[in-house]
This record gives C-alpha cells, structure tokens and sequence, in this order.
C-alpha cells in the first residue's frame, strides 16, 4: 500500500522513493512537509541564524564549469583579484560588526603564490580579528597538503559543493578533462573530513538532464557522508556559457525555487542539527526567497561584504541580487529580513555546526 506524506514524515528516516515523494510534493502535502521541517529546526537548531560575511576576492579561475558565467573562456568577464588590504578591512568590518564568521570565496587556483597568498591572509585574518573570527573557505580542489596548510593558518570550516552526486551527470554540466573529475572532488572532500574542517558540500537545483532520482541520491550522499553544512541552490542559467542551450529544457524558475525550498526541507528532517545556508540564488528568483528558506529548514546567511565596485564581476548566475548595495547597507537590511522570517541573529557567534561537535566527541 502506498504511504501518505503524513506516514512518510513520521518516520525517522526516508527511503529514496519517500524522498521522491516529499520532492513531489504539492499543496497540502508540501505544506505538511514545510510543517515538519520548521518544527525540526526549532527543536535541534532553534530561532538563530548565523551570518558568514561573504567576500567574494577573485573571480579569476582556471576551470571552465559549463554553467558558470565566470568560467575561465568566458572572455567577456572582467577578471578582477581584490588587494589583499581590502580583504582584511572587510574581515575588520565583520569583526566589528560581531559577524561571528567570514567566508573567502574565488574562482579555482592551485599555483604556489596563490597558495602561499591565503595562507597569509588566514594569520593575517586572525590577528585583525583578535583570533575570534571563524573562517569558511571556498576555493575549489587543492592538494591535502594545502588543505592542511590553510587548515593550520586558521581556517575551520571548507565548502565545497559537489554539485552532483551522479557522477554521470556531473560529467553532463563539466568539460571531461582530469581538471574536472567527479573523482577527485569526492577525494577532496575526503581529505577535508580527515584534516578536521567542518566539511560542507551542496548541489545544484534543476539543472538540465537532473532527475528527481538524482536529487533524492544527492541528500542520501550528504547523509552517508556526514556531511557538517549545506548549501544548496536552484540552477539560474546565464547566458555566457554553454549550459545556455539546454533553457529551453529547464522547469520554470518558480518550479526550481519550491524545489530547492523542498530539498532544504527534507535535508533538515533527515540531517537535524547540519547547518543549512539559505542561498542568495533564491533570493534572486523570489525577493524574499531566503527569508522563506529560513523559515522551513536553513539557519546559516551569508550577507556579500565583498567591496561593491566588484561585486557585478562575480557573476556565476545572472540577475544576482545585491551586487550594488555597500556592506552596512546589506547588514540593515539582512537583520530586518531575519526578523521578518521570525529568526534571531546570533551575533558575535561562530555558530558551528553542532553536528560537526557531535561527529567530534563520538
Ligand atoms: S563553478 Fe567555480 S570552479 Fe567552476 S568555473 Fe565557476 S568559479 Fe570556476
């Protein structure tokens, strides 16, 4: 007999054919669903939502990513690689601003001076952060002697988003050179667990080719991986790339946003005390699409403290929100948001993930 979404959200644990369904989900069951996951936040991670100062250094990057408009031969891109002193009074302005936590995001690089550039910016961070704000990175695949190194030099938390778990598929959306092998990110994200980061990955949303099947196997990886942070967004496709032939495959952008508002959903049941980012990719299909995600799962916000005379050249989607507003602008603006979705901002905290604390003490 077939179960009803009520009997399936009873359950403790889903088979992939119940996520499917709760994927599926419509009216008064993706209400029911909404219900729960809501229900489940409050109870393993509560009201408070962290913030994580996004500076977005450089979008200089050596890959060529089928979807990503910053993608290496995208040669209509202005490349541009912020001074290593605007970086530091950007992690000055989080600090001040009791932040808790900033993220460093860039295009990929592995060369030497690179390398040995975030190593010095990681000290450099701490001391102007009095050691207290933590720090997320997100700068693609190294080797585990590099993760180690930036491990050592302060950094606690790694994001990187694996963007499928079917490997033929992420076959589908990347050039099949070794520069791109669904392999290694696996590798990485390995090491990453092995050194101590708190690991975070996340997918892409309704990209072309994606099944149902496949987004139901990417939270059951998450899950088998013990994964410490998400952050999943809808695919938004942009123009500048190749990916741009398949549109008129895509589900429509409403249909992406309640998808990615269901994946966040069933993940919190499934991983109760993750932290989950609301991605600003919703934000620039529904003007209050974080605040929804807030709401029914994600606890994490990642307000872009990158300088704003940059902020139009990172553009790995387009019609990306806040590319004008300055930091303090943004800042007002999050915290009436947040309260809005009835969330309180944890100031001044790091708000780890208390998963990554449990998976520590076992
Ligand atoms: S998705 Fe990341 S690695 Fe791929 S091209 Fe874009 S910035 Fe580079």
């Amino acid at each position: 007999m077939t179960k009803s979404i009520e009997q399936i959200l009873q359950q403790d644990q889903f088979t992939k054919d119940d996520i499917i369904r709760l994927l599926q989900s419509k009216n008064e069951d993706e209400k029911a669903l909404f219900a729960k996951s809501s229900e489940t936040k409050l109870k393993y991670v509560g009201r408070n939502v962290h913030f994580r100062g996004l500076v977005e250094f450089s979008n200089i990057c050596k890959k060529d990513c089928l979807y990503c408009g910053i993608r290496a031969s995208n040669s209509a891109v202005n490349r541009y690689d912020i001074a290593d002193e605007e970086i530091l009074k950007a992690a000055k302005f989080a600090y001040e601003n009791k932040y808790g936590s900033l993220v460093l995001q860039s295009g990929e690089r592995s060369d030497q001076k690179f390398i040995d550039r975030i190593e010095k910016l990681l000290k450099e961070i701490k001391k102007v952060s009095n050691n207290e704000l933590g720090i997320t990175i997100s700068i693609g695949e190294q080797t585990k002697e590099t993760y180690q190194k930036w491990f050592d030099a302060g950094a606690h938390r790694y994001l990187l988003r694996i963007e499928s778990s079917n490997k033929e598929l992420y076959n589908k959306i990347h050039p099949k050179n070794e520069d791109h092998s669904h392999e290694t990110r696996l590798k990485c994200l390995k090491y990453l667990q092995e050194i101590g980061y708190q690991t975070g990955t996340g997918v892409m949303i309704g990209i072309p080719f994606q099944t149902y099947d496949d987004l139901a196997n990417d939270l059951l990886f998450m899950q088998k991986f013990d994964i410490d942070m998400v952050g999943m967004g809808p695919f938004i496709e942009h123009d500048q790339t190749p990916m741009y032939q398949y549109k008129d495959q895509l589900m429509s952008l409403n249909d992406r946003f309640r998808l990615t508002l269901k994946m966040i959903a069933v993940l919190r049941i499934m991983m109760k005390d993750i932290n989950i980012a609301s991605a600003t990719a919703l934000q620039a299909i529904d003007p209050l699409g974080r605040e929804k995600a807030l709401r029914i799962g994600a606890n994490i916000i990642m307000p872009n403290i990158t300088p704003t005379t940059e902020r139009a050249n990172y553009l790995l989607y387009q019609n990306k929100p806040c590319i004008d507003e300055g930091a303090d602008d943004c800042t007002n603006c999050m915290e009436a948001r947040i309260n809005m979705a009835d969330g309180v901002i944890g100031y001044g905290e790091w708000g780890d993930s208390q998963h990554f604390r449990k998976r520590q003490n076992k």
